[in-house]
């Protein structure tokens, strides 16, 4: 077996938990990947390594002394270091990039030391070898990411060693600058080494137990997720679940692999299993729920619309042609709606509406604001008759007011607008009526 794990910044914030960290890898000879990210927050009100990377290189590139700032970040290594008990040091490495901020080598450079440096003290405290992710990962000129460069190089090179270290969050451009992925991008470091290497699990070690079935802001201590599929989780973090990078499943999902999320902090806990398919049945039909708040719903109307062709094309024209992305496009018989973020929409709120009449030509355009939409999401629904309808009976008992509802074609999916209001209240009962009246 060939595992990948990675970890994430509070899982090396610290000597401490690097030891944890050590002991998870040295517990399996088949954990021989490992992906660290830089050092997170040690406590609540710390600053991650990250961040303060990014802050020291604007005062160099604004040509203040940043010397302070330089000092405090490599005082975060030492302390790891010298709590290891390690005879690493990494002060020639440090010499450089203080000479490379002077020189102004760039914002994406500087954020990749974090991970860097911290690749260096892994390896060294594992007795792993270490590649420099800039040497293996690489991006196209656009900067996206090159996967066929990358396959070419990185597998041959990983091939080389038994137990390897490459740190997370960045590769290089092809004129060999330092370019990183967006922020938490160590996940997708993580997922195309697994893909590299044939792995047949990526683990994806954080500060929580996997992913749980609700916010716990919003209901204390939820039931957790034993099994989700790549397109559950897709429609859940979309809808604001976030344990993961967006982006970190598409390099495993082309190989099948699946993915788990464990803790650092309770080793003992089995995690969330993130998988291609299963046929493992969810306890509670759905899978989870999430939502956001802040939408907008346009309302239209017209007599005859479903007979008229190209009604909802011209209609759609109109927020394409404003540079607003629509979310969701229940329609009736004569009434067609389309929710959109109400950040986005604001501003352009005139422009959208008298485009539509010019275009469009409807009767009359009503527009709702301050709404929330909600996704119940499961595979289960689709073997499950009523799932709707106790979805409906449950917000009716709670009193609230379902002001859309559209199920998707996959039957994976429904999603619920309400008011803002009513969104804490609307999870509540949703939870309660899967998931409490189940346990
Ligand atoms: N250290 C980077 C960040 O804070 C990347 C990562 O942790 O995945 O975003």
């Amino acid at each position: 077996m060939k595992k990948v794990v990675k970890f994430g910044g509070s899982s090396l914030a610290s000597a401490e938990q690097f030891r944890k960290v050590g002991d998870i890898v040295r517990a399996e000879e088949d954990r021989r990947y490992v992906i660290p990210s830089a050092p997170g927050k040690r406590f609540s009100g710390d600053t991650k390594v990250t961040d303060m990377l990014y802050d020291c290189y604007k005062a160099a590139e604004e040509g203040e002394d940043f010397k302070g700032k330089f000092k405090n970040i490599k005082a975060r290594y030492d302390e790891i270091i010298s709590g290891l008990g390690l005879s690493l040091s990494l002060d020639s490495e440090f010499k450089v990039i203080e000479e490379n901020f002077k020189k102004q080598l760039g914002e994406n450079y500087a954020a990749s030391r974090g991970e860097y440096l911290n690749g260096i003290i892994m390896a060294d405290y594992l007795g792993f070898a270490f590649i420099d992710a800039a040497k293996v990962i690489f991006f196209k000129e656009d900067g996206t990411w090159d996967e066929e460069k990358t396959k070419a190089t990185l597998g041959a090179e990983l091939a080389k060693h038994d137990k390897v270290v490459v740190p997370g969050f960045y590769g290089s451009l092809p004129d060999g600058t330092v370019k990183t992925f967006s922020r938490g991008g160590s996940d997708i470091t993580g997922s195309i080494v697994a893909q590299a290497v044939h792995a047949d699990v990526y683990e994806n070690w954080t500060d929580v137990s996997g992913f749980l079935i609700v916010d716990p802001r919003i209901i204390p201590d939820p039931v957790g997720i034993e099994t989700i599929t790549y397109r559950e989780l897709r429609e859940l973090s979309y809808m604001g679940a976030t344990v993961l990078h967006e982006e970190a499943i598409f390099p495993v999902r082309k190989e099948g692999i699946p993915i788990n999320i464990r803790n650092t902090n309770a080793p003992q806990d089995s995690g969330t299993w993130i998988v291609e398919s299963t046929c493992q049945k969810s306890k509670y039909i759905i899978t989870g729920i999430a939502g956001k708040k802040g939408f907008c719903s346009i309302n239209i109307e017209k007599d005859m619309m479903n007979a008229e062709i190209g009604f909802g094309r011209k209609v759609l024209n109109v927020f394409e042609d404003n540079g607003i992305s629509f979310e969701h496009v229940p329609s009736g018989i004569d009434t067609m709606t389309v929710f959109v973020h109400q950040d986005e929409f604001m501003d352009k709120e005139q422009q959208v509406v008298t485009g539509i009449h010019r275009l469009a030509k409807p009767d009359t355009i009503d527009i709702e604001a301050d709404l929330a939409l909600i996704a119940v999401v499961g595979r289960g629904m689709k073997s499950t008759r009523g799932t709707a309808g106790r979805i409906f009976s449950a917000l009716a008992h709670a009193k609230v007011n379902v002001k859309m509802i559209d199920q998707g074609s996959s039957e994976l999916n429904i999603i619920i607008g309400v008011k803002n209001e009513d969104f804490e209240a609307a999870i509540k009962a949703i939870y309660n009526i899967f998931v409490v009246a189940r346990l």
